[in-house]
């Protein structure tokens, strides 16, 4: 990766966008180019005072009820699963462990 290579993924970079293996060889390449790593700092800036002026757009009734329903639906189901997990748990020593202890004995 050189300059221009690094140059191209300083905004997904700071935005968290990229993948593992070229976020390895972005930081690889900030450690060794001071240039770079300078040139990314003001991206950085830039990138940040976007965000801020971007304006905060409201979310739609509608959709946030629907997610937050999505998101109740999924948190019933995924501790009515522990909870089957658990049973199943104390289910299988109960039947198991008297069998344990009478080979131990
Ligand atoms: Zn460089």
């Amino acid at each position: 990766m050189d300059c221009r290579d690094a140059e191209e993924l300083f905004v997904p970079y700071l935005l968290g966008t990229i993948d593992e293996r070229e976020r390895r060889l972005m930081d690889s390449r900030l450690e060794s180019c001071g240039a770079c790593s300078v040139a990314l700092h003001s991206d950085d800036q830039t990138v940040a005072s976007f965000a801020f002026e971007l304006p905060q757009l409201e979310v739609p009734c509608e959709v946030s009820r629907k997610l937050f329903k999505r998101v109740e639906r999924y948190g019933r189901l995924a501790s009515r699963i522990i909870m089957q997990a658990e049973a199943f748990g104390r289910g299988f020593s109960q039947a198991f462990m008297p069998h344990v202890a009478k080979a131990l004995a």
